[in-house]
């Protein structure tokens, strides 16, 4: 049996794999405390024979005083880890320069050991600020931000090739310009974010995708997005074979504004105070599609009786007339989604544009924005595509900025984004 020496046990905890560096066998550790936390310090010395001088090649040469480094470790068991060097230098009695031994844990001008830069990087992969990766690791935010840096290459978007179906999307930018927004497209059959770029206004996006060449730009068949004119003026212009197709959930969201304003500005235009208060306090109720409502009976404190939802919504379609009209709108389109049925959808926008019932101003403005874009609706009910998948990736960029204090910088934000999202991967 081979017994370990304490100075390898210690060098295999620390997985150190370097012969030039050891541990004594006394006193090899401290324990001391920096700002509130504990730090373990472990000193060992890192020799090296030299035989020669690096710089000229010469035998003459004698060691000189050594110097201390300290070298930054992942952290163990609640206590920040350091390694206290003392390593050896040299001096070239011919040439009169000084040189000391590296060492394979961590490079000559850094204090982060290259395990701590390994845990640091694989650790901008999730969703942590940079300020908290910096304090889990006792590293300062501009260290995170080297390790950043140097570990994940900058991202370059293949500009030779696009897919078939692209999701496009925007949300706020990290700049504080008043509605300044950035834009993201992602690929709908691999479900990646392909680029983000950081003005989504017209100039901008069409200089942009004419960098893409001509075959790339061929390629792509849908383009889904919502509803947003300037894209669809930059597809016409840089997509030669694109269709676009509006997003369903913009299109639902867009009736379901339109009817809760409406809903909205009837009860506050009522003297019934116990209508007034039903309809505030039943609004998700009347959003619900109709035939899914529940018809049980339970006991309801407003109504001080027995009734079930089905009852509620009822009861206050019946009271308001107004809103009656408006919820039948709203109930008829949610229907022609559900069942994908395009000429029934047609067909309710095109009937109550031009019906004498009394829709509301909202409703009409809805009504005449889906006639707007009908041709494009019809897509979304011929492919089917939709752009949940980008909401996905677009919540978990808006989560990313929410823990992103630090990016001032929009270069530094989109990588941390790409890199979180998988797209860029440690290069070292
Ligand atoms: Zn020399």
């Amino acid at each position: 049996m081979i017994s370990l020496s304490l100075s390898n046990l210690i060098k295999s905890i620390l997985n150190i794999q370097d012969d030039n560096i050891s541990f004594p066998e006394e006193e090899f550790c401290q324990i001391t405390k920096k700002d509130n936390n504990l730090i373990k310090v472990f000193k060992g010395f890192l020799n090296s024979n030299y035989y020669t001088c690096p710089h000229c090649n010469s035998k003459n040469i004698v060691k000189n005083a050594s110097r201390h480094r300290k070298i930054k470790y992942i952290p163990f068991q609640n206590y920040n880890l350091e390694l206290e060097l003392t390593v050896q230098r040299y001096i070239c009695k011919d040439c009169k320069k000084t040189f000391s031994p590296s060492t394979n844990i961590v490079s000559d001008n850094s204090n982060i050991s290259n395990n701590l830069k390994y845990t640091v990087a694989l650790e901008l992969q999730n969703n942590i600020s940079l300020s908290s990766i910096a304090k889990r690791y006792n590293i300062s935010i501009a260290s995170v931000q080297r390790i950043m840096d140097s570990c994940y290459p900058n991202f370059k978007v293949n500009k030779e090739h696009l897919p078939e179906t692209i999701c496009i999307d925007e949300f706020k930018s990290v700049k504080n310009i008043d509605g300044a927004m950035s834009f993201v497209f992602a690929n709908y059959q691999s479900k990646n974010i392909i680029d983000i770029v950081e003005d989504r206004r017209l100039h901008s996006l069409t200089e942009y995708f004419s960098r893409f060449s001509l075959e790339a730009r061929s390629h792509v068949k849908y383009i889904c997005m919502d509803m947003y004119t300037p894209y669809i003026s930059l597809v016409k212009s840089i997509f030669p074979n694109a269709k676009i197709v509006v997003d369903k959930f913009h299109i639902v969201n867009l009736v379901i504004r339109a009817f809760n304003q409406t809903r909205i500005s009837i009860m506050n235009s009522i003297q019934d105070e116990s209508l007034k208060r039903k309809l505030k306090l039943f609004w998700k109720l009347l959003l619900k599609y109709y035939p899914d409502l529940c018809q049980v009976n339970y006991y309801c404190q407003s109504f001080r009786r027995k009734l079930s939802r089905k009852d509620k919504v009822d009861y206050l379609l019946e009271k308001c007339p107004e809103l009656e009209v408006n919820f039948n709108i709203y109930q008829d389109i949610i229907q022609a989604i559900r069942h994908n049925n395009f000429k029934r959808f047609e067909d309710i926008v095109k009937k109550y544009l031009s019906s004498k019932e009394k829709i509301s101003k909202k409703m009409m403005i809805a009504l005449k924005t889906l006639k707007k874009y009908m041709k494009y609706i019809e897509n979304m009910f011929e492919s089917n595509i939709t752009n949940g998948l980008i909401e996905g990736l677009n919540n978990k960029i808006k989560s990313i900025k929410r823990t992103a204090f630090g990016y001032s910088n929009f270069s530094n934000f989109k990588k941390r984004v790409l890199i979180q999202a998988g797209i860029i991967s440690i290069s070292a």
